[in-house]
C-alpha cells in the first residue's frame, strides 16, 4: 500500500537486538543498560502510585509542575539558563516523542534541515513525516568534528531548522567552544531554528564540559533542547524526557504535542521530581560510565578492532579493518552476533546513503562482568 516512508525498515536497533536474543549473544548493540535503576527510584514510584486517586489520573498537559520545575532548577543550577516552567518546559515520552513533535511543529512542507550525518535515525524519518527535506552535511571522516564551512554552504532561505546532537550518537564526540562560535556566527542575521539532542549531556569525560545550547542566550533563543530521563538515571523503558524552548516555540510545540500524546504517565513524573533533588545520581554519572570506557576500551587495545576516542555518550566506535573480512558492516554485524556471541551496530544505518567505512558501535553501559565476558570473545578472534 502506500507508504509515508517507503524507505524505511526496522530500526537496526530492533533488527539487533532480536539476533541477539534469538542467538544468545552479549548485546552490546542498542543503547540500554543490563543493569537496574537504583531501588531509591523504584520506591519513589511506589511512593507516587499510592498518592490518592489523582496520583495515577491524567496529569496537565505539559507535564506535572513539580517536575517541570525541578529541571527548571537543575538548568538554572548546572547551565546559568532561566526556563520558566510554566511556558518554557514540556514532559515528553522519551526524547523520541519530542523529537518528532518539534519537527512536526516547526517544520512546513519544502521547508529545509540541516541534518549532520552520521545522525541518530529517526531524524530523517521525521523530517520526511513532516514534507520537509533533510539537507546533509558529513562530520569530518579524520576526527568527526563538526564541518562549519559545509554547514554555512548549506544553508538557503528555505532553512528552517538545523539538528544537533552533541554529545553525538554514534561518533561519541563534544560540541568544543571553537564549536560554539563557529554556530554563533553562522547563525547571525537567519531566521534558522535549532533542535538539540542533549539525551547524553550527563555522560561526558575526561572533565570536558557538556556545552549545552542553554548556555548560550544567542542560541537558546531559537533552541528546542531535548533531553531525556531514559538515559542518565538508567531507566530507558519508562520513556520520559523533556523538551526547554523559549515560550514562542514551546507553544507550537505544545500545539502538536497535546494531540500527538496529549501527556506522559503521571507516577513516573512524581517520582523522577522527587528523585531530582538530589543532583549526587546525574553528577556521578561522567566518572561512572568513564571507568566503564576505560575498562572496555583497555579490553578492545588487545583486539584487532580499532578504536576511535570515545569523549561522551555511553558508545564507542571501532573498526574492524583490521579483521581483513570482505564483509560490510551490517553484515558483519550480524556474523559477530550469530557466530561470536556479541551483537555490535554497524555504522551504515546512521548515514542517508549507504557508506562502508567497516566501523561498528559498541555500547559500554554494561555491568563489568557483561563487558568482560564480550570482550573475551572479541580477544578470540
Ligand atoms: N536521541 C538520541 C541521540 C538517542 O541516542 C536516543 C536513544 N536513546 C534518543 C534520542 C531517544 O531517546 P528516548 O529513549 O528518550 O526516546
Ligand atoms: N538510542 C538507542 C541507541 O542509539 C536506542 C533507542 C532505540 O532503540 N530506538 O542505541
Amino acid at each position: 500500500l502506500p507508504s509515508r516512508l517507503p524507505k524505511v525498515g526496522t530500526t537496526i536497533f530492533t533488527v539487533m537486538s532480536q539476533l541477539a536474543a534469538q542467538h544468545g549473544a552479549i548485546n552490546l548493540g542498542q543503547g540500554f543498560p543490563d543493569f537496574d535503576c537504583d531501588p531509591a527510584l523504584l520506591d519513589a514510584v511506589t511512593r507516587a502510585m499510592h498518592g490518592g486517586a489523582l496520583a495515577n489520573q491524567y496529569p496537565p498537559m505539559a507535564g506535572l509542575p513539580v517536575l517541570r520545575e525541578a529541571i527548571a532548577a537543575k538548568v538554572q543550577a548546572l547551565y546559568g539558563a532561566s526556563y520558566d516552567p510554566a511556558t518554557e518546559i514540556t514532559i515528553t515520552a522519551g526524547a523520541t516523542q519530542a523529537i518528532l513533535t518539534t519537527i512536526l511543529a516547526l517544520v512546513h512542507p519544502g521547508d529545509e534541515v540541516i541534518v549532520i550525518e552520521p545522525a541518530y535515525d529517526s531524524y530523517v524519518p521525521n523530517i520526511e513525516l513532516a514534507g520537509g527535506v533533510p539537507v546533509f552535511v558529513p562530520l569530518n571522516p579524520t576526527d568527526y568534528s563538526v564541518p562549519w564551512d559545509r554547514v554555512r554552504a548549506a544553508i538557503t532561505p528555505r532553512t528552517r531548522l538545523l539538528m544537533l546532537n552533541f554529545p553525538h550518537n554514534p561518533t561519541a564526540t563534544t560540541l568544543k567552544a571553537a564549536d560554539i562560535a563557529e554556530l554563533k556566527r553562522i547563525l547571525t542575521d537567519t531566521g534558522i531554528w535549532l533542535l538539540s539532542d542533549e539525551v547524553y549531556e550527563h555522560m561526558v569525560f575526561d572533565g570536558l564540559p557538556h556545552n549545552s545550547l542553554a548556555r548560550y542566550p544567542e542560541l537558546r533563543e531559537r533552541a528546542v533542547i531535548v533531553s531525556s530521563f531514559g538515559k542518565t538515571y538508567h531507566v530507558t523503558g519508562w520513556k520520559v524526557g523533556y523538551v526547554l524552548a523559549p515560550a514562542a516555540l514551546m507553544a507550537e510545540f505544545r500545539k502538536v504535542h497535546q494531540f500527538n500524546v496529549f501527556t506522559v504517565n503521571t507516577p513516573m513524573q512524581a517520582a523522577l521530581a522527587a528523585y531530582m533533588a538530589d543532583p549526587a545520581p546525574y553528577l556521578n554519572l561522567p566518572a561512572f560510565y568513564q571507568a566503564k570506557r576505560d575498562r572496555f576500551a583497555a579490553g578492545l587495545a588487545s583486539t584487532r578492532f580499532r578504536l576511535r576516542p570515545s569523549e561522551g555518550t555511553y558508545f564507542l566506535l571501532a573498526s574492524y579493518e583490521d579483521l581483513d573480512t570482505p564483509l560490510g558492516e551490517e553484515a558483519f554485524c550480524k556474523w559477530l552476533t550469530t557466530e561470536v556471541g556479541v551483537a555490535a551496530i554497524p555504522l551504515s544505518p546512521f548515514y542517508a546513503q549507504p557508506v562502508e567505512n567497516k566501523m561498528v558501535r559498541f555500547c559500554f553501559a554494561k555491568k563489568d562482568e557483561t563487558l568482560d565476558a564480550a570482550l573475551t570473545r572479541l580477544q578470540a578472534l
